[in-house]
Formats: C-alpha cells, sequence, structure tokens
C-alpha cells in the first residue's frame, strides 16, 4: 500500500531528535522518530553546559530533567603544571541559566526520549533508516527489528542520526574537517576520591576538570563527575601520540593518566568500571546542512571536538532553530535554509571553532592560565564557554577572533 506519511520524519532520537520532535509537536506537527538502537544506550557526551538549558525548557522537559538527580555541575575547571583555572557559569556576560548536569548520557537519552514520548511523539525503536529518496517529497526506507523494510514518507527530513551521519553518507555530503584528525579513549571510574584528596587537588565536583598533559599541551584528559563516586574519564590526542595501536585501550588510557601526575594522584584509588572505548578522527563537517527537504542537526551535520563540551548544546541548538524554520515552511512559507538556518546556526559553531583552534595552538591556553584576567572580560569568555556561542551582544562573538588575539596578546 502507500506509505504512511508525517508532516516530519526525523532520524534519531538523540537529544537533537528528540528536542527538534518534541518542538515540532508542540506546534502542531505530526511527527515521527526513528531510532536504531533500544534505549537506554550508551553514548559519549556526558558534560552538558547552562545554555542548553534554556532549549529544554522549550521543549517542556526542564522538570523531568532537574528531577532525575544528575550531578550538578556549575563551571570548568583547568589544570596545567601545578597551575589551575577555574570559570563559575553563573558568573557570566549573557543571561539565561548558569548552571547545568553532567549526565550518564544512556539514562539523559533515554529521559528526553521518554519526556517526548509522554507529550505524544511517536518514536519507533530498533528501527533503521536505510535508504532515502528526495525526487518529490522525502521518503523513507526503513528496516525494523524483524528484518522487514518498508516505507514512509514526509514533508520534511531531519537528521538527527549524530555520528551514524546517515544523510552525509546517503547523500554524499560528507565534507574533511578542518581540525586535525584526534582520538579520544575513555571509559567509566569508581574515583574513590576521598575529602582529603579532593582538598589537596582543589578539585570541585561541581566542575568539570580539564586537564593539559605537562609536556605537549596539545595532548588533555577530562574528568566529569557523574554522580557519587562516579567520573567520566578520557584521553584526547592525535592518534600516533597514543602509542602502538596494538595496545590495548586500558593501557593506553592508563599509561597516558601517568604522564600526568596531577590527575594520576587524583585518581590514585580509582577503579576502572566500564569497558574502555575509543573514537578515532570524530570530527566531521558536511558541504550542505539544509535544503528545503531536509535539514542536519546536531552531530549529523558538523562536529568539531569534545574539549569545550559544546556537541549537546550545539545539538540542541540546531534543533530549535531547525524545527521553528520547518514550522515557517510547513505553514506555507518560502524559506530559504541557507539564510535562516545554516548561517545562524553556524555563527554560534564558528565562535566554537575560535576557541577550539586557539586551544590546540596554545592561544587560549595562555588566556585560561593567566593570573590576573580583568573581571569583565572573563564574564565574556565565560558565556562561551557556557554555551552562549549566540549572544551577538558579546564582543567575544560577535568579533571572536581578533577579539580573542587581543586578549591572548594582553596575556603574553
Ligand atoms: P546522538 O546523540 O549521537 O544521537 C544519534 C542517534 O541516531 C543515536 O541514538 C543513533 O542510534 C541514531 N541513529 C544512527 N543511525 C541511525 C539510522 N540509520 N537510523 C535510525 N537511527 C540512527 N558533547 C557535550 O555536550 N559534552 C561533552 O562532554 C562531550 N564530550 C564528547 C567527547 C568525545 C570524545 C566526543 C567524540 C564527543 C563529545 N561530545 C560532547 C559530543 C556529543 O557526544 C554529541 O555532540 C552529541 O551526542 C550529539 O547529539 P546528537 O543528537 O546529534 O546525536
Amino acid at each position: 500500500g502507500a506509505p504512511a506519511t508525517y508532516d516530519v520524519a526525523i532520524i534519531g532520537a538523540g537529544p537533537s531528535g528528540s528536542i527538534a520532535a518534541s518542538l515540532l509537536h508542540q506546534q502542531g506537527k505530526r511527527v515521527i522518530v526513528i531510532e536504531k538502537q533500544d534505549f537506554p544506550r550508551f553514548s559519549i557526551g556526558e558534560s552538558l553546559l547552562p545554555a542548553c538549558m534554556q532549549i529544554i525548557a522549550e521543549a517542556n522537559m526542564l522538570e523531568a530533567v532537574n528531577k532525575a538527580g544528575f550531578q550538578f555541575k556549575n563551571g570548568a575547571a583547568f589544570s596545567h603544571k601545578g597551575q589551575s583555572s577555574q570559570f563559575d557559569f553563573t558568573n557570566k556576560f549573557t543571561q539565561g541559566p548558569g548552571t547545568t548536569f553532567q549526565v550518564e548520557r544512556a539514562s539523559f537519552d533515554k529521559l528526553l526520549a521518554d519526556t517526548a514520548q509522554s507529550q505524544g511523539v511517536e518514536i519507533r525503536f530498533g528501527e533503521s533508516v536505510e535508504a532515502i529518496d528526495l525526487s518529490q517529497e522525502p521518503k523513507l526506507t526503513i528496516r525494523n527489528r524483524d528484518g522487514q523494510v518498508y516505507s514512509i514518507q514526509a514533508k520534511y527530513l531531519l537528521d538527527a542520526s549524530g555520528f551514524g551521519r546517515v544523510l552525509p553518507q546517503l547523500l554524499d555530503l560528507e565534507k574533511p574537517s578542518s581540525l586535525p584528525s584526534r582520538t579520544a579513549v575513555f571509559t567509566h571510574i569508581r574515583d574513590n576520591i576521598d575529602a582529603s584528596i579532593a582538598d589537596n587537588a582543589h578539585f570541585d565536583r561541581q566542575k568539570i576538570l580539564i586537564s593539559v598533559h605537562p609536556e605537549n599541551k596539545d595532548i588533555w584528559y577530562w574528568l566529569i563527575p557523574l554522580g557519587k563516586n562516579l567520573c567520566s574519564l578520557g584521553v584526547v590526542a592525535e592518534p600516533h601520540l597514543l602509542g602502538d595501536a596494538k595496545q590495548n585501550l586500558q593501557e593506553v588510557l592508563l599509561k597516558m593518566l601517568k604522564q600526568e601526575p596531577s590527575l594520576n594522584k587524583l585518581l590514585a584509588n580509582a577503579e576502572i568500571t566500564r569497558e574502555c572505548a575509543s573514537l578515532k578522527g570524530y570530527s566531521a563537517n558536511v558541504s550542505t546542512l539544509a535544503t528545503d527537504k531536509f535539514a542536519l542537526l546536531g552531530n549529523a551535520g558538523e562536529f568539531l571536538d569534545p574539549v569545550f563540551s559544546s556537541g549537546v548544546t550545539i545539538a540542541m541548538q540546531s534543533a530549535s532553530m531547525a524545527a521553528k524554520c520547518v514550522v515557517r515552511q510547513l505553514n506555507g512559507e518560502q524559506l530559504d535554509w541557507d539564510t535562516e538556518y545554516a548561517k545562524p546556526l553556524m555563527r554560534g559553531v564558528d565562535t566554537f571553532r575560535t576557541y577550539v583552534e586557539a586551544w590546540y595552538d596554545g592561544r587560549f591556553q595562555d588566556v585560561i592560565f593567566f593570573d590576573k584576567p580583568d573581571e569583565k572580560i572573563k564574564q565574556m569568555i565565560c558565556s562561551i564557554l557556557a554555551g552562549y556561542a549566540w549572544d551577538e551582544a558579546n564582543p567575544f562573538v560577535n568579533d571572536s577572533e581578533r577579539r580573542l588575539n587581543m586578549i591572548v596578546e594582553l596575556c603574553r
């Protein structure tokens, strides 16, 4: 028979897919989400930024997220060779939430998807989008868990498939990232950081800790508290610096940990609780973010780098911006997707890009560890680190490269 029809089909029920689905459903649109896996499922990307709380609120999911008991987060701490620097996200230039959470993504993503479902969104789990036909209205070929193949049709298609990158692959939109290929090796630990160790190291469970390798400033580690005695631990480096590919990942992670003495000391009693995993060359980009038939959300579009924990925030921001455009188009407006969606989204992504590039070439690290920062300037930079990378009123957003370079000069 003829395929079932919807207003919007969404590939993937990660943060970008669930939020987009909820926002569109609220506007009375008929939405369907196709998710390959069964939830809960593991995902990396556990430290959120305060700016995403606004979008969670837009999707009427704030109460559910606040109630879930996730680890409270109010900032970021950086450490290098005994120097340390903290950013308190509540002390920032841009208005808006100043705190957020660090989450096990298995439960967080399930919570968002469940909440969307309870609002009335239809999500099909265990089904995978395998082909797309865009010759007329978008038509999706889907394989269900029994291996049967069927089609659906929608007026608009959102790709929220993350690193699955369904449309970039099927439509040949892949474009190399401007950033060099890096690898992350990560796991979960029972950290066993007792009060005396924490006090000695000035370790604050309410902040992500980013530690820089003492000799090679290109290598860094994350320690993300996820709740009582549980942390996510990872190291990021260009692949050749992680050593022999034949070594198992746990050996690689432990060897890298030993190279950073203060982190190694902080984690002296830690026990690994999850098999170590790695992601290689995760940065990605595309030639086209959106047309009048489809838009790419979150990681399906561009993914930069994990250092400032911007991934979920960008994913949710893209969902919010795209949902508004989809509603306008479905309501009969002619829309230029490049000027209405791609360009405004990229303004914030490009702000993060400025800071990511300056992190790896050392400029931004000099700013972070400068010991006499100007309070006003720190608040403006703090806004960006808190995820408010689209706030054009912030000179460090509006003119990010030049402003940053001015501060780098002052700090050097
Ligand atoms: P995802 O969350 O990846 O969801 C995509 C969904 O699509 C998946 O559930 C998948 O099963 C589904 N799917 C895939 N293919 C198909 C298909 N064919 N059919 C149907 N469904 C499909 N971000 C942060 O905010 N904070 C961090 O601290 C952070 N750390 C990171 C560390 C590393 C090493 C890396 C690589 C990334 C990190 N990120 C972080 C980024 C973050 O993981 C992503 O940006 C975020 O998960 C993107 O969300 P999404 O909704 O776009 O995609």
